[in-house]
């Protein structure tokens, strides 16, 4: 059986949890994203600050070219690199340093001593003796001991060796960084250009942040959807307000966990989780989901548990990253989040329903929510999916709130809504178009759902809609359909 057919016959037994690969030299090539995508793969994250714009690019007509041919809508996240801080160059490329030793970071090499040169004036002056400087995902360790005029002094906590252009972190930072460097500007126009559906923003701090970000992305007229990223303290003291305006978040846990204590990540996660899909907004575990497939064909135990814990969380998405970009085993990763997530979503506990439903919307949503779960109870009239007739997305990602245990397929007349609505949990999105005016049948709607292999005839689905088609935000109706041919 070639992997085609193998896709489209278990079509609807996907997992209900998305799974976003990075792209990157091991999996960019037209045959390995196809097999990527046939694997389960729904959303492509560029990481921007690897590669050229010309890079990026190519592999995004790549992915789109290969998604229309395959007839599988895939997603496109832009991950901008925000006010991340890199070390300067070696002359030697790397340099070994020791434990307790002493060294300079200062703008340019420093006579006589050890030098970290970092190329932010502001950022070296903003140094304080105490403060802790990790680099390289916190594998070496320095405080700072002395500030001078030109440099600063720094003890090696831990040593090892450093290569150049490596990141730093600084956790307790009090200097302000923009929101958006150059790069991340040529960025959006290169995300405008193709039209991509999600743009990721690195160390975001404050509701501000995305507010900047939404007005350089309207000059664009640029639509995609805002992801946060979650990577520092500042975060988390702020996520109320940077969830309330972003689109979607995503747990960057390998920032924030040099960022925040290492120890405090997994309460952290579960809480933005949490607080993510109770917003009825897509959220994203990310990093070192299985770190060790980048080198070996099959994960730790731990890894596979932490896999699993995310989507016994109900996390919507679960993210590859040095797995898939440089990874020796890309398509074994993805298959294995697949693998996972498909057990692991038959063994959780389903979630009360939301009694408060301040909306008519929302009353609707939670009605076919509990009917869906009495009738589970009634192997007679088993429900197969959800039908969510959506202009602007809203009504699906409602419903997906709930994480009922079923497929959300949500129809909606626009590509950048459906491919928007690829990264939420169990919701498989579709374009389709009824007539204006009122709807009297969903014959037609069925029969293109049976063709893609999302229902069969017999299946009993539960549709949501409003009395007429594309009464954004209007959903008045819920009703139990039995598919026919
Ligand atoms: C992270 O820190 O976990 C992350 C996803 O961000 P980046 O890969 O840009 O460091």
């Amino acid at each position: 059986m070639n992997i085609q057919m193998m896709y489209n016959t278990r079509m609807i037994g996907r997992p209900l949890t998305k799974i976003i690969a990075t792209i990157g030299p091991t999996c960019d090539i037209t045959g390995q994203i196809e097999k990527l995508i046939l694997a389960g793969v729904s959303v492509f994250r560029f990481n921007l600050k690897h590669n050229t714009q010309e890079w990026h690019n190519e592999r995004i007509n790549r992915i789109r070219e290969v998604s229309e041919r395959i007839n599988q809508p895939v997603a496109v996240l832009l991950d901008l690199q925000g006010p991340e801080i890199r070390i300067g160059s070696f002359v030697e490329g790397e340099i070994k340093i020791h434990t307790g030793e002493e060294i300079a970071f200062a703008l340019n090499r420093q006579p006589g001593e050890r030098t970290i040169v970092l190329d932010n004036l502001k950022l070296l002056r903003s140094l304080r003796p105490g403060q802790r400087v990790l680099i390289d995902d916190g594998f070496l360790q320095f405080e700072i001991t002395h500030c001078k005029k030109d440099h600063v002094d720094a003890r090696v906590v831990k040593g090892g060796i450093v290569s150049s252009h490596k990141g730093m972190n600084i956790p307790e930072l009090s200097v302000e960084l923009p929101v958006l460097v150059e790069k991340d500007l040529e960025h959006l126009d290169l995300a405008a250009r193709n039209e991509v559906d999600f743009v990721a923003l690195s160390f975001v701090r404050r509701a501000k942040d995305i507010e900047l970000l939404r007005n350089e992305m309207q000059r664009r007229k640029l639509t995609a959807g805002i992801i946060a990223k979650i990577e520092n303290q500042q975060a988390l003291d702020n996520f109320v307000e940077i969830l309330e305006i972003a689109d979607g978040i995503m747990i960057a846990r390998g920032d924030l966990g040099i960022e925040v204590e290492i120890f405090k990540l997994p309460f952290f996660q579960k809480e933005i989780i949490r607080k993510t899909r109770e917003a009825g907004k897509p959220v994203i575990t990310a990093t070192q989901m299985l770190q060790s497939m980048v080198v070996q064909p099959i994960p730790t135990r731990a890894e596979v548990s932490d896999v699993a814990n995310a989507i016994f969380d109900y996390t919507d998405a679960i993210m590859l990253s040095a797995e898939t970009a440089h990874g020796e085993y890309p398509l074994e990763s993805v298959q294995m989040m697949y693998a996972v997530a498909q057990f692991i979503e038959n063994k959780r506990v389903a979630l009360p329903a939301n009694e408060d439903s301040p909306s008519m919307v929302e009353a609707v949503v939670v009605s076919a929510y509990k009917l869906y779960q009495t009738l589970l109870h009634q192997p007679m009239s088993s429900i197969e999916a959800f039908v969510v007739l959506t202009t602007s997305g809203k009504t699906a990602r409602l419903l997906a709130r709930l994480r009922p245990g079923i497929p959300i397929i949500a129809v909606t007349p626009s590509r950048s809504v459906r491919d928007q609505l690829l990264i939420s949990h169990g919701i498989i999105p579709r374009i389709f178009s009824f007539p204006e005016g009122a709807i009297h049948s969903f014959r037609a709607l069925f029969q293109s759902l049976t063709k893609q292999h999302l229902v069969k005839p017999g299946d009993n689905v539960i549709v949501l809609h409003g009395k007429g088609w594309k009464d954004t935000g209007k959903t008045n109706a819920l009703s139990i359909e039995t598919v026919n041919a």
